[in-house]
């Protein structure tokens, strides 16, 4: 048994789980619809992952050119590598348009065309009319969009007085008879344990990108959320599709841009070699981050790295102009010296592909319900469940994200799902009593991390996991180099019963909580090697040098996979939705892939 822990009981119409710019979106539409709302977050609101992104958010408005929602669709369609669902991209790339000229309204500060509309910017991969033009689509608030979206969002969700519960860290899901009844939590102020009851459960916990040793995204992309769903024994989708950016700092990880390889700045190996002439002849050091971060890995694995492990490449910008670093690539200049020691006037930048992006998560539909393959059945919706933001897999970006649609699928689906919620219920129903069990597995785990007596420190544990992760799954796949990632991440997973915590307080217990996020993201090392060792093709960003083709016949599936409790997977699929949702617009149908 548990040991006996302060309670306090709540009950809200929904809660919802994450505060970044899914949550709060979803939070915003639920409040304004009077449901009674409860958001709680483990970070405070407007330090959520999505206040770090800076490009921008898509959508055809057509401020700057001539666009359409349509041509919208079909690169994101063709940039999914065609596994993403088409119903899904309509919805997406429709609602855009009412979405933004929403978050415009709501006080999102876009930067602004000479005319007064909001600015617009071209992004890799987003067209006109079908791939022939390039479109300007991407709205953007200077290179702050994301601040901008999240601290508007904020502001709007507190004016509609919803509650937010902040600081507050998710344990896990309370589930009867494959229903999800509530959400259990962890005061990390005062260590009190919360039970939420709720007719719907909103996941909108983020990416997963720590479980990488190299990552763009914050320490708190953990992926709580999709490891909640695993241990309620539900599965996960196409988890092997992770999209890396060439040169994030060694060891930060933070984003140094493709702008300082527009600029002239190229890469060296450890003999100095300007390697990418190599591999790619023409575009050399500006090839897609693809090729970039698959031939920088295979210089690594041949033994070309530097540095005393031999684990990272060199990018150089010292050779440029110092006024043209100090006036187009400020913050690159500041990060690297910050981040790593660098001062980018005389030395190289220390980089590593990076990842950036997890396109897999929890499976829903379009309307952000949870689903599970079931009795046959690939869309069985699960009660009481809804997932959104980068957490979800509704699919929209299928194999490889397109940049700007994920702040976009944030606001659509975040929206969409409060939608759905003011469709099915009514304000202040009322609720059947919790199991009596309704904490139980939440606390049992808790309790045994908390007294975990091992040997080593979680960050030990966790930096294996990492390096194993960094080194097998990343953009370098063979079913050679998959099969022993998955033998070593099955002594990393071994090792947990030695995992040693040193804090037994309940209070501001970091230790406690890292380890809780550690074990929450070694579920998710599983879902992501076997999905990948699983996957023999190559399809957007998983590229298998064994399999270098992409196989409709075989392939053009979502990968499903359930992790059990001893870190074992198990795999099946659901099929992509190749029919668009409406008539306005046909099927997308696969076309080969173009480099
Ligand atoms: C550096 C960087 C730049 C980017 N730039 C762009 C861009 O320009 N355009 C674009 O479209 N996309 C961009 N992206 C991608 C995009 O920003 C993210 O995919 C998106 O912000 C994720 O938002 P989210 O709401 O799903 O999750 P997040 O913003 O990560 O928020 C997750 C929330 O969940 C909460 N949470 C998590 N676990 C728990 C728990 N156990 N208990 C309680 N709360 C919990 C957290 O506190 C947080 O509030 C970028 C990403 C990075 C990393």
């Amino acid at each position: 048994m548990p040991e006996a822990y302060t309670k306090i009981d709540h009950t809200y119409d929904v809660v919802v789980v994450g505060a970044g710019g899914a949550g709060l979106r979803a939070t915003l539409e639920l409040a304004r619809a009077g449901l009674k709302t409860a958001c709680i977050s483990k970070v405070f609101p407007t330090r959520s992952h999505t206040v770090a992104a800076q490009g921008g958010i898509s959508a055809a408005l057509g401020n700057m050119g001539e666009d359409d929602w349509r041509w919208h669709m079909y690169d994101t369609v063709k940039g999914s590598d065609w596994l993403g669902d088409q119903d899904a991209i309509e919805y997406m790339t429709k609602e855009a348009i009412p979405a933004i000229i929403e978050l415009e309204h709501y006080g999102v500060p876009f930067s602004r065309t000479e005319a007064g509309k909001i600015y617009q910017r071209p992004f890799g991969g987003m067209t006109t009319d079908y791939g022939k033009g390039t479109a300007q689509r991407t709205c953007a608030a200077a290179d702050r969009t994301g601040h901008a979206i999240l601290h508007t969002l904020y502001q709007q969700s507190l004016r509609n007085h919803a509650e937010f519960f902040i600081e507050y860290y998710g344990l896990d899901l309370i589930m009867e008879d494959g229903e999800c009844r509530g959400v259990v939590a962890w005061n990390l102020d005062d260590g009190t344990i919360h039970r939420f009851r709720a007719h719907r459960v909103i996941l909108a916990t983020g990416g997963y990108g720590r479980v990488y040793f190299s990552c763009t995204s914050a320490h708190t992309c953990t992926g709580d959320g999709n490891a909640m769903v695993l241990r309620a024994g539900l599965p996960l989708q196409d988890m092997e599709f992770v999209q890396f950016h060439p040169t994030g700092i060694y060891g930060a990880g933070c984003l140094i841009t493709e702008g300082a390889r527009g600029e002239g700045g190229y890469l060296t190996n450890a003999e100095g070699e300007r390697f990418m002439e190599r591999y790619a002849p023409t575009a050399k050091d500006l090839a897609s981050r693809d090729v970039v971060s698959r031939s920088m890995t295979m210089e690594i694995n041949e033994g070309r790295g530097v540095g005393a492990n031999k684990d990272h490449i060199h990018l150089h910008l010292e050779h440029l102009d110092p006024e043209v670093l100090h006036q187009r690539l400020p913050g690159i200049s500041e990060s690297a010296k910050i981040f790593a020691g660098v001062d980018v006037t005389k030395e190289p930048i220390p980089v590593l592909p990076t990842c950036h992006y997890n396109m897999g998560g929890i499976p829903t539909n379009y309307n952000g319900e949870v689903l599970t393959v079931k009795d046959g059945d690939p869309n069985t919706v699960v009660p009481g469940l809804m997932a959104i933001g980068e957490a979800a897999c509704v699919s929209v970006h299928g194999a490889n994200r397109l940049g700007s649609n994920s702040l976009l699928d944030l606001v659509v689906f975040g929206r969409a799902a409060g939608k759905r919620c003011a469709e099915t219920l009514k304000p202040g129903e009322s609720h059947r009593p919790l199991p009596s069990d309704a904490d139980e597995m939440s606390l049992s785990r808790l309790d045994h991390f908390r007294n975990a007596k091992g040997e080593t420190p979680t960050a030990a544990h966790r930096l294996d996991m990492q390096k194993v992760m960094q080194t097998h799954a990343a953009v370098f796949r063979t079913g050679e180099i998959l099969a022993e990632g998955n033998k070593k991440l099955e002594d990393v997973w071994a090792r947990r019963k030695d995992i040693s915590v040193s804090d037994r307080s309940m209070i501001w217990n970091s230790d406690l909580m890292e380890t809780l996020e550690y074990d929450n993201l070694i579920y998710q090392a599983v879902a992501t090697m076997d999905s990948a060792a699983a996957r023999e093709e190559s399809r957007g960003a998983h590229a298998r040098e064994d399999f270098p083709d992409r196989d409709d016949e075989k392939w053009m599936k979502h990968s499903v996979v359930w992790v059990d409790e001893n870190g074992k997977a198990r795999l099946d699929s659901r099929p992509v939705h190749m029919q668009p949702l409406t008539n306005d617009v046909q099927t997308f149908p696969p076309k080969a892939r173009v480099y």
